[in-house]
């Protein structure tokens, strides 16, 4: 199965690297340009390659309907979720970590964006020690992104990878 790749972050020394898919970045993309005014968001979903450490992220959720939000912040629902994640599960895909938007603001994570990705790595339910986290920000209908990873309670900011790799056989 070939995948189309967006976009490539990456942070050797952390050994993260994370894939976004085109149709993962066209949600994100096209959910935090729709909401103007209060961030919006949703989760990502995927799976690590064989290497260990590369993070194929193939979907990202429009936003749960549960959700609430303001100008300035989001607090993702869960509404459809566990449904979701199961039937992905038996593809082999799972929980990754979240993503939201910072409508006319800069994809800079806040302080509570780190507080609540390093409670997500340490809650049991989640399953997810390495939690990621995608921010999009938004200005004048153009849009700039910031990957980063909770590692070993420590927020990781990747880079946008230089290589020019467009598919992942997967
Ligand atoms: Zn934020």
């Amino acid at each position: 199965m070939i995948e189309e790749i967006a976009a490539t972050f990456e942070h050797l020394a952390a050994g993260v690297v994370v894939k976004l898919t085109e149709p993962a970045l066209a949600i994100i993309a096209r959910q935090a340009l729709d909401s103007k005014r209060d961030e919006t968001g949703g989760i990502l979903i995927g799976r690590y390659q064989d290497d260990g450490y590369t993070a194929l992220v193939t979907s990202a959720t429009a936003r749960p309907n549960d959700s609430i939000s303001g100008r300035t912040w989001f607090q993702r629902g869960v509404r459809g979720l566990k449904e979701l994640l199961r039937d992905r599960w038996r593809r082999g895909e799972y929980y990754l970590g979240e993503w939201h938007s910072h409508p006319d603001g800069s994809p800079e994570p806040s302080g509570n964006d780190f507080r609540e990705m390093r409670s997500i790595s340490i809650d049991s339910s989640y399953r997810c020690n390495r939690p990621l986290l995608i921010i999009a920000g938004t200005s004048a209908g153009s849009i700039e992104l910031s990957v980063s990873v909770i590692d070993s309670g420590r927020l990781v900011r990747l880079q946008r990878s230089k290589t020019t790799s467009t598919a992942a056989a997967t």
